[in-house]
């Protein structure tokens, strides 16, 4: 199929894109380098340009027939401090990307979004249809996108799907793409970092939580899983089964608390994560653990790559030359790099 994909040079999307391709897939890059980086889509057609810009968006979107939609802001935290970015980027622009699509004919579109719809689940493994009440406006703002999507579907020739990640992590075996975020607040980089010595020790938000060791629990899901699952999406789109709506967790199924991700850092890197341990951090739950069954089901998809294979890419991406590069580079300048 013609793929176009927004943020495809981003973290999650500069995976999907090279799954895309392996499935035999043509694959256009539709990316503002806001926060995503040009080197992670070497190699694959791209355009640089805004979602808002509706002339920009109807050229790309010419002869596709998939939108895979990544492009987005994704921090929780600045999501409370700066909602009217979010529902701009997120919920306007989503909006306008599916109204362009479906004026140029696009048929099928894959949405990325998040267990972040859930907000504080009472029940945990978490299934889809668990009642979705998000507790910050970034998940209010995935949670109107897929009501955008679901509506469109029953009323226009479009199918769609609603890909909710629990935490993607680690990186491409190859070590030339990874996470690469600025600033970064996810665990598991952070942790890397404070073990090799790169930052001031890691923060341990809480360890007072009702969990068997008293930290948060989630559900780490490879990358390379997470993006595998995205080309299989295509392909269930294309297959016309199911209903013209469908929302998928995308998680293992098991969970890991913040305690033993950072003794998997130490066993991996071989270092002592220098830490402390802070106040909660507010708005996190407890738990977030996925039961990805419909996944399984109706993707014939599941992630099978273990906590251990994610914190050793991700370490390997940590050493590596490109990523090394580009970090130097920011660091000269004073901001993130593209
Ligand atoms: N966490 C932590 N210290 C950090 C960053 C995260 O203790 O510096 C905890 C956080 O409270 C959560 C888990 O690690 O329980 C995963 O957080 P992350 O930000 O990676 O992903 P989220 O679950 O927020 O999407």
């Amino acid at each position: 199929m013609r793929i176009l994909v927004t943020g495809g040079a981003g973290y999650v999307g500069s995976h999907a894109i090279r799954s895309l391709a392996r499935h035999g897939h043509r694959v256009t890059v539709y990316d503002n380098l806001s926060t995503g980086h040009r080197f992670l889509a070497d190699g694959f057609e791209m355009m640089v340009a805004d979602l808002d810009d509706a002339p920009q968006l109807s050229r790309a979107l010419s002869d596709i027939e998939l939108v895979m939609h990544f492009a987005g802001s994704a921090y929780v935290g600045e999501s409370v401090q700066n909602p009217r970015k979010y529902f701009h980027n997120n919920v306007q622009n989503g909006l306008a990307l599916a109204n362009a699509a479906l004026d140029a004919g696009v048929r099928y579109f894959v949405f990325s979004s998040s267990c972040a719809v859930y907000g504080t689940p009472e029940k945990v493994p978490i299934i889809e249809g668990t009642r979705c009440q998000p507790v910050n406006p970034y998940g209010e703002t995935k949670l109107f996108f897929e009501r955008i999507l679901d509506a469109y579907s029953r009323t226009y020739d479009l199918r769609a799907v609603a890909l909710r990640y629990f935490n993607a992590a680690g990186a491409d075996e190859s070590g030339e793409i990874g996470e690469l975020h600025y600033p970064e607040t996810h665990l598991i980089p952070l942790a890397l970092e404070a073990a090799a010595g790169l930052r001031p020790p890691l923060e341990v938000f809480g360890n007072d939580y009702p969990t068997f060791d008293g930290t948060c629990i989630r559900d780490y899901i490879h990358v390379t899983d997470l993006a595998e699952a995205h080309a299989l999406a295509a392909e269930f789109l294309q297959s016309q089964t199911g209903d013209a709506f469908t929302a998928l967790n995308l998680g293992t199924g098991g969970g890991h608390s913040v305690r033993q991700v950072v003794a998997m850092v130490e066993k991996v890197s071989g270092h002592s994560v220098p830490r402390r341990i802070t106040e909660r951090r507010p708005g996190d739950p407890p738990s977030l653990v996925a039961d990805p069954a419909r996944a399984r089901q109706l993707l014939r998809w599941s992630a099978n790559r273990s906590l251990e294979e994610i914190v050793a890419s991700a370490w390997k991406w940590l050493h590596s030359g490109k990523r090394q590069r580009v970090s130097a580079g920011a660091a000269s300048v004073g901001e993130a790099p593209n």
